[in-house]
């Protein structure tokens, strides 16, 4: 079966190095396998995501000839237009019994498990009763979890390797539904590649940890699950990952200082796939891609680059 991968992106800020880096990987992936690429808009987040960064990301990768051929700007691609899918799915797990309503504040969540941002390993709104849930929603519309099983979940992952997690102890139930209706991104994620036949997922490190999850509502939702390749972060020389808030290595700030050809360059030098930052175009690199030769480390980006 021919591979087909996917650019998933937020459109929350200008792209910025890092992210191109994730994207030059998942591309080459595919087009050195003559596969094809999605590009879907992950615009779940109506105060964060703005579609001029979302064009403005398209025009970005257009001017370093990373091709998609599907989505970009047909609307049917971004999320913000695909609510329906996820109310289905949802509709799905809740007739499977796996969902329940959380009333619980974030404050208190972030109290009961000060290290874990989104997970509440065994919230106490797993047990209301029906009585207190209609009490409950009287004063506030929850959010929705949905219910893990006390199961590891193991993988083998492209580039790092396998990997397990157990669903109880490593994450708990988990929002699929945000209180304010937004769909989260777990959920998403999972209908989107599932709908849109990805069967690679090339992405960064930061989601392998999430990957149990979805793989666990692949399974709860009757889905075949893609390939995961999860590749590594590029860090500032202090050690911390780069962001959208490091302007200086935005593709604004890039494409001023760089041809498309010498930033690829770069980026392949840091991908493993040439000695040195020699100007390269995609096509070329995609000719010679090997991903034995990808780190699976974080990668720290010289200082030089970032002056
Ligand atoms: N939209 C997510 C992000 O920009 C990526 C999701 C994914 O690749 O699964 O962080």
């Amino acid at each position: 079966m021919p591979v087909k991968g996917r650019f998933a992106p937020s459109p929350s800020g200008r792209m910025h190095l890092g992210n191109l880096f994730s994207f030059l990987l998942a591309w080459l992936s595919v087009r050195s396998q003559g596969g094809t690429l999605v590009l879907r808009i992950e615009d779940l987040d109506p105060v964060r995501c703005l579609p001029s960064h979302a064009w403005q990301l398209m025009d970005d990768l257009e001017w370093l000839g990373l091709t998609w051929d599907e989505g970009g700007g047909t609307a049917s691609y971004w999320q913000s237009n695909r609510s329906h899918l996820y109310a289905a799915a949802f509709e799905k797990l809740a007739a499977r019994g796996l969902t329940y309503p959380c009333f619980c504040s974030r404050i208190q969540r972030l109290n009961e498990a000060p290290h874990v941002h989104e997970v509440s390993p065994s919230c106490p709104c797993a047990a209301l009763t029906a009585e207190e849930v209609a009490a409950h929603s009287l004063e506030k519309t929850p959010s929705y979890r949905l219910r893990v099983p006390h199961k590891t979940i193991s993988f083998t992952d492209g580039l790092q390797g396998p990997y397990s997690q157990d669903l109880a102890t490593g994450c708990g139930d988990f929002p699929i539904k945000r209180a304010d209706g937004a769909w989260a991104y777990q959920l998403a994620v999972v209908v989107d590649d599932a709908a849109m036949g990805v069967t690679q997922v090339v992405r960064g490190r930061d989601l392998l940890s999430s990957t149990p999850r979805q793989l666990w509502l692949y399974e709860a939702l009757g889905l075949p699950a893609p390939e995961f390749c999860h590749v590594p972060l590029l860090l500032a020389p202090d050690g911390r990952r780069l962001a959208k808030r490091d302007a200086d290595l935005d593709m604004g700030a890039l494409r001023r200082r760089y041809a498309p050809e010498e930033l690829l360059g770069l980026l392949a030098q840091l991908a493993g796939q040439q000695a040195t930052p020699a100007p390269v175009s995609a096509p070329q690199l995609a000719a010679a891609f090997d991903w034995a030769k990808v780190p699976k480390e974080d990668i720290p980006v010289d200082a030089q680059l970032l002056q």
